[in-house]
Formats: C-alpha cells, structure tokens, sequence
C-alpha cells in the first residue's frame, strides 16, 4: 500500500551525555598533562621508556579517537532503511511509535526515539544506543579505553604510591577516596589532587571497560546482544567463529588492533541466519 516503512523523524538521540562524557575525558586528560609535566610526576624512567610510553599512548589516542568518531557518526536506527516488502515474516514486529514493521532483534530506544536494528542497549555514557551499525567500534572503544586507562594508571602510580606513603594511613585512604574534599579543605596542594582524581579515574575507568570487554566478548561467543542475554534468548548462535565474523567482519581479528583494517559486516541488520530451522 505503498507504506513509507522506516521513516521516521529526523530527531537523533540527545547530544547532551556525550558531551558531559567528553568534558570528562578532556578534564582527566588535561590533567593528566599537568601531573606528568608538572605536578609529583613517576619516577624519571629509563632512556627507551619515554620513546615507548609515547608511541603506545599515540597509538591508543589514535584507535581511541578513530572508533569514536565512527561510533558517533553511524546511526543504529532503522531510520532511511528500506524495509518495505521484506518484513511480516517471522519475529517481524509493528512499532507504533515509530510507525513501522521492524525485522527481529529490532528494539525501540525511547531516548534515540527510534528503533535500532539489531539493538544490544542504550550507552548512557556515549548517549546512543549500540545496535548492528556500531557493534564493532564500541567493542574497540571497551578494548582500547581500558587499555589507556591502564597505561595511565601505570604512569601515575609511581608518583601517587610515593605520594600517599608520606601521609598518614588516615589521610592517604582520605586522598584516594575523597580527593575532592582534600582539596576544598587545603589538606593537598592542586598537584597532588590532581594526581590522585587522575589516578583514581584511570583505575575507575580501566575497571569499568575491562568488565564491559569480559560481558560482551562472552555475548559476542554466544551470538546474543544484552537484550537476547536478559530473555534467556539464543536463537542466532551459529558457534563462536561465525558470530565474530557476523559482528567484527572476515578480518575479526584484525580490526581490534588497527581501525582502518577493512573488514565489511556480513548482511544488513535486518535478516539475519538463525541457528534453528524454522
Ligand atoms: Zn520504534
Ligand atoms: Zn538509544
């Protein structure tokens, strides 16, 4: 009946929580500058150690930066999808708030105010929802995060170990915990706030990628995304080789170390091969 399926209106998700995620980031960054040129930077380390301290955090910076901008860019949603004349078949479903039939493992996002194909969930953090589009430069994003978080950690511990044996026990577990207050209080100089609140971030967030890569790296094995997991749902498992390959592509290993590695998903995020015959 000639049914404009798909398009839905052009709002995108608000833009606001990425941009408090990125005053963040830009904050601890800035500040971890400030630690290492100035402030109770780590121990001056060996003649080689600067060189690669350097090349690695260029090379983290750079898959960093790169699959955000690709995160950020691609739209999960099903909107300028065409999916007239392909749908009412099995796990086909009508949304009525975006007024169209969406293909299975489809879910409507009331923030991105939009369904979103093959849709996992909503990033609070990023403020869009990951679905089939950015599956793959989100699990980069976990990777890498976690990594230069790690780096940075390692960079500053050092410095913050020293920092915390010339306190007390007292005000050493008082720096780590509540370096805010230290500061408002005239307890700590900036230098040594800024060193705890970058270190405590870092650690903060290394733990909150490396928990994010263990679940969804078990999710990508199992062929499910976090919805499927919560239903107890595991229809499109088709064994671990060819689920990384329907998520990250043929070159499935390739793309977690080098962004520009051309790897094309396999299918659209609208059919996809179920691991049980209908
Ligand atoms: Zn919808
Ligand atoms: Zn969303």
């Amino acid at each position: 009946m000639g049914t404009p399926w798909a398009c839905v209106g052009g709002e995108g998700p608000p833009r606001l929580p990425p941009v408090l995620t990125g005053l963040l980031v830009t904050a601890v960054g800035l500040e971890l500058l400030y630690v290492l040129a100035l402030g109770p930077g780590p121990p001056t380390p060996g003649p080689p150690a600067p060189v690669l301290h350097l090349l690695l955090g260029l090379y983290q910076a750079l898959n960093l930066l790169v699959n955000l901008g690709r995160f950020l860019r691609s739209d999960p949603g099903i909107r300028g999808v065409v999916l007239a004349g392909r749908g009412l078949g099995r796990g086909w479903e009508y949304c009525h708030r975006c007024q169209s039939q969406v293909p299975p493992r489809s879910g409507h996002c009331t923030a991105c105010r939009v369904c979103v194909l093959r849709k996992d969930h909503h990033c609070l953090l990023l403020g869009r929802c990951v679905g089939f589009r950015n599956y793959r430069p989100f699990l980069c994003l976990l990777l890498h995060g976690a990594g230069a978080s790690l780096h940075a950690a390692a960079l500053l511990g050092p410095a913050l170990a020293a920092l915390l044996r010339a306190q007390t026990p007292l005000r050493a577990v008082a720096l780590l915990l509540t370096p805010w207050l230290m500061l408002l209080t005239g307890s700590v100089s900036p230098a040594q706030f800024a060193l705890a609140f970058a270190t405590d971030t870092c650690v903060a967030s290394a733990l909150l990628c490396g928990a994010g890569l263990l679940f969804h790296g078990a999710l990508l094995l199992r062929g499910q995304t976090t919805r499927e997991w919560a239903r107890g749902q595991r229809g499109y498992d088709l064994g671990p080789r060819h689920n990384l390959q329907a998520a990250l592509g043929p070159r499935w290993a390739l793309v977690w170390l080098w962004p520009f590695v051309h790897s094309p998903l396999p299918g659209d995020g609208v059919v996809f091969p179920s691991a049980r015959r209908p």
